[in-house]
């Protein structure tokens, strides 16, 4: 099916509702949607846009971002959402890979673009281009989209290497939006939908569901993630929704604290796309209370493998938080969507018992189809009809999952496995730490030795003895980091997620700022 029904749909049942905000600021209703993205569909039919073509977005989120990708659909035609907060050249890679025909974008970026993917037509959505393609003639009927027709090209966040584009049918947004509905919240009319990260990402995916119940859809004025407007809107429009990373559940909370701010106007925050620690999450509950649901997904099988209720934050809550079972649970990634299946393989790709670590790998209807023009990359991905994801995890007997690192993550050393995930929740219990990463650095003795790359809480300041402490009343002895770097920040990619492989760089190889040798070998 066509995913630009479901605007169809909702234009013919709630035809004056409000539908696109800019900000607090309504800015077209449900028919005036249908009608601008049919108007545009028409206009990019013209202009010779035809069925499977692929047409990108590389721009920050804003409501005529939505009316595109819903034009590109009508025809027919695949959306490429680029990540906005790429660099030019990066984006260019990505119009060229993906063959795109088109890229809307804006003025900041039109010029850079054009000279660099000379074979894509750019279109300035702030300019004349983007006004003479909304068109006079009649929308064109929708095209009659099959289940298994590339609809979204998702490039991944390339944490390594270059991005793929991971191929999304009607079929994986539908197993999505089914398992929303069922495991992650029951999204209704009167909600606000903000957009306060990507589009280009698992925000965006969300737009399906919010068209479904003819919520409203908000893009902040500032086009992304600012906390102090997202706790203004909260109190203007009331009852928002959205998706979050833990980086900016935690931008949030800190911005709320500073102002005294309980979460009143929030209904929802899903979070994922990262690890969220357990003290996070945590600070995060007394702050706001219980608005929180977590997925863990990834681009191959969109938001969908497993998800952490309302109801299970609520219940860890009021078991207060020294309940050992519900904090495992609460720092776990919860359990099976229910629109796909997981298993945790061990290395002869046979299912493991409850409690044992393995590469988690997801079947059912939410994987892609594969990755686009890269036959090797999807047989590697997609091997016996599960596709791999390449993180690690252990599932318990009631099928909650826990996540521990990237399978490149783990750290070993002296032969044992240490999963960095464990040891920067325990470093993140303490009060002053407010970032940390931890890798491993090559070791002649050991193989390799556990490195923290730490960020302080601004004003405080912290010594290797007190740390080192701390941990040992947390975890292991093996497990303390023997070296501890002090960072200003982590480097992150554009979505907020720390890459390893760059701090690994920096200072897996060389010593650390405060090389530190505990003597505890
Ligand atoms: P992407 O395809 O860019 O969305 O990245 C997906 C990856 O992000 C997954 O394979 C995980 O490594 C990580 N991820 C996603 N959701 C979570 C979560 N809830 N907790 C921890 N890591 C997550």
């Amino acid at each position: 099916m066509n995913p630009a029904r479901w605007l169809e749909r909702a234009a013919l049942l709630w035809p004056d509702r409000p539908a696109l905000f800019r900000g607090a600021e309504p800015v077209l209703d449900y028919a005036g949607f249908n009608v601008r993205a049919g108007s545009l569909a028409a206009g990019l039919a013209a202009a010779g846009i035809a069925p499977g073509d692929r047409a990108a977005l590389f721009l920050a989120n804003r409501t005529d971002y939505l009316v595109a990708m819903q034009a590109v659909w009508r025809i027919g035609a695949v959306a490429v959402p680029v990540n906005a907060k790429l660099h030019e050249k990066e984006a260019a890679y990505i119009l060229g890979h993906s063959g795109a025909a088109l890229c809307f974008t804006d003025a900041d970026h039109a010029g850079d673009l054009a000279a660099l993917a000379p074979e894509t037509r750019i279109v300035d959505m702030d300019g004349p281009d983007f006004a003479a393609l909304i068109s006079d003639a009649p929308a064109p009927p929708l095209h009659p989209t099959a289940q298994n027709d590339l609809v979204w090209l998702f490039y991944t966040s390339g944490t390594t290497g270059r991005p793929k584009g991971v191929m999304l049918t009607p079929a994986n947004i539908q197993a999505m939006i089914m398992s929303y509905f069922a495991d992650v919240d029951a999204a209704v009319a009167g909600d606000a939908k903000v957009y306060a990260a990507p589009m280009s990402h698992g925000a965006g995916l969300y737009q399906f569901i919010y068209l479904i119940c003819g919520a409203r859809h908000v893009a902040p004025a500032s086009g992304g993630f600012d906390s102090d407007e997202i706790l203004d809107l909260a109190g203007q429009l009331n009852r928002l929704c959205f998706f979050a990373a833990p980086t900016m559940v935690r931008r949030l909370v800190a911005a709320a604290k500073a102002r005294s701010h309980r979460g009143e106007g929030i209904r929802t925050i899903v979070y994922g796309g990262g690890p969220m620690y357990l003290a996070d999450i945590r600070d995060a509950m007394d702050q706001f209370g219980p608005r929180f649901a977590q997925i863990y997904g990834q681009g191959e099988t969109p938001m969908t493998i497993t998800a952490l209720t309302r109801a299970a934050h609520v219940e860890a809550m009021e078991a207060g938080w020294d309940d050992a079972m519900h904090a495992r649970r609460l720092a776990s990634v919860g359990v099976a969507q229910a629109g796909s299946e997981f298993a945790v393989l061990g290395p002869d790709e046979k299912p493991l018992p409850p409690g044992e670590i393995g590469e988690i790998a997801v079947r059912g209807p939410s994987v892609m189809k594969g990755y686009w023009n890269d036959p090797a990359a999807t047989a590697s991905a997609i091997r016996d009809g599960w596709l791999h994801t390449g993180d690690m995890g252990a599932m318990d007997e009631a099928g909650f999952l826990t996540l521990h690192d990237r399978s490149k993550d783990v750290i070993i050393s002296g032969g044992t496995n240490i999963y960095p995930r464990e040891v920067e929740e325990a470093l993140l219990t303490h009060p002053v730490v407010a970032q940390v990463s931890v890798i491993g650095r090559p070791d002649p003795e050991w193989g390799e030795i556990v490195v923290a790359c730490v960020v302080l809480e601004p004003g405080t300041t912290a010594d290797v003895k007190t740390l080192d402490a701390h941990c040992l009343t947390q975890i292991a002895r093996f497990k303390r980091p023997k070296d501890y770097v002090w960072l200003e920040d982590l480097p992150k990619n554009a979505y907020g997620k720390v890459l390893k492989t760059e701090l690994r760089a920096q200072h897996g190889l060389a010593g650390g700022v405060a090389a530190f040798d505990l003597g505890h070998r």
